[in-house]
């Protein structure tokens, strides 16, 4: 489908992803011509792209051909990543630092050459120093206190390359590239189950499959610290990063800290059960981990603001009912 000549156009890398998916829709309220590009559809619900575009960004010739215009936003959210089983124990390694820097590798020179003016990229908190997170009361993670570097993971290292060749393209070929640290998205529409998934969907679905008085495994002490960010709070961070004169990086994340034992105790007031946890052997990542969002409020006069059990309240609905769905197929 070809855009018209008054409509704003957006590529959106990572369309059938969770936060890609929830962008296309938020992109098409504003009146944009969407393309969405992924190795796959959205598991939850029909693309709203405009077009999609099945294949791999791998693939340099299949990255040329989704870039046949100079389109108005480009949003570069594919990466191969997931949850702490998945980024932590250290099987994917390879298949995780190559995956995702040939996309942004591929996608940036594409996007260069084609004269596009910008792209966002998703960068994460896990990029910065796992010394800096070992007090759960008392983590850093200020955007400059990511050197000298030590992130945990493999995952971070990438995410850390990737971010400054962004902003290499920005300083050697006039672009107008921008990087956000997103800090643990999360919300309806995302994966729930299957070992990539994130703590609050974890939880949510443990919670929603316990009965009303009951026990669930929890990783580790669960006296971990983190803050999660609601995805429509997420989308408007990335939307004003990119609409601005801001290059970042900059933390998008909650500065509404939690231990994973409250985040439990809050899952399950909202599903009102009674539920206490079995603490097993898992990987759990840093100690501590929480936004710092001096910066985005200083250079956007915005930061995020909803309380965390807001979006809780609405991913653990949703995650109730894929549960029920789930069980009454079987
Ligand atoms: P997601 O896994 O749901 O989405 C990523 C998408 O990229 C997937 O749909 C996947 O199929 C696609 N993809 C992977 N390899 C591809 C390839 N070779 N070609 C085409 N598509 C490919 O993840 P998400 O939660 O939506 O995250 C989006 C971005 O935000 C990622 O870059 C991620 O690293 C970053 N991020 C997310 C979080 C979070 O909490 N969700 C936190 C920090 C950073």
């Amino acid at each position: 489908m070809q855009s018209t000549v008054s409509s704003r156009s957006a590529l959106v890398c990572g369309a059938g992803g969770f936060i890609g998916s929830h962008l296309v829709k938020r992109l098409k309220r504003e009146g944009f011509w969407v393309r969405g590009v992924d190795l796959k559809f959205p598991l939850f619900g029909e693309t709203e792209a405009d077009d999609f575009a099945v294949g791999d960004l791998r693939d340099q010739e299949f990255c040329r051909a989704i870039v046949d215009r100079r389109f108005d936003e480009v949003y570069q959210l594919a990466a191969d990543m997931g949850g702490a089983g998945y980024i932590f124990t250290g099987e994917h390694d390879a298949d995780i630092m190559h995956n995702s820097a040939t996309i942004n590798l591929n996608m940036l020179a594409v996007l260069q050459k084609r004269n596009v003016r910008g792209v966002f990229y998703s960068s994460s908190a896990c990029m910065y120093p796992a010394h800096n997170q070992e007090d759960p009361d008392n983590p850093n993670c200020t955007e400059d206190s990511a050197y000298p570097a030590a992130p945990d993971s493999e995952y971070g290292w990438e995410k850390l390359f990737s971010e400054r060749l962004y902003l290499a393209y920005n300083r050697n070929y006039g672009m107008r590239n921008r990087v956000a640290r997103y800090h643990n998205i999360f919300g309806p529409e995302g994966t729930w189950d299957g070992g990539k998934e994130k703590a609050p969907a974890a939880v949510c679905r443990k919670v929603a499959r316990a009965g009303r008085d009951d026990v669930i495994d929890i990783w580790g002490d669960g006296k971990q610290t983190r803050s999660f960010l609601y995805i429509d709070e997420c989308l408007e961070g990335t939307i004003r990063l990119t609409r601005s004169g801001f290059e970042g990086p900059v933390n998008v994340g909650s500065e509404e800290m939690v231990t994973i034992n409250q985040l439990v105790d809050i899952v399950a007031d909202i599903a009102g059960k009674r539920i206490r946890t079995n603490h097993i052997p898992g990987p759990t990542g840093v100690r501590g981990r929480n936004s710092d969002n001096t910066l985005i409020e200083n250079r956007l006069g915005w930061k995020p603001s909803a309380p965390l059990v807001a979006g809780l309240e609405k991913t653990y609905q949703w995650i109730e009912q894929q549960v029920k769905r789930n069980s009454a197929a079987n």
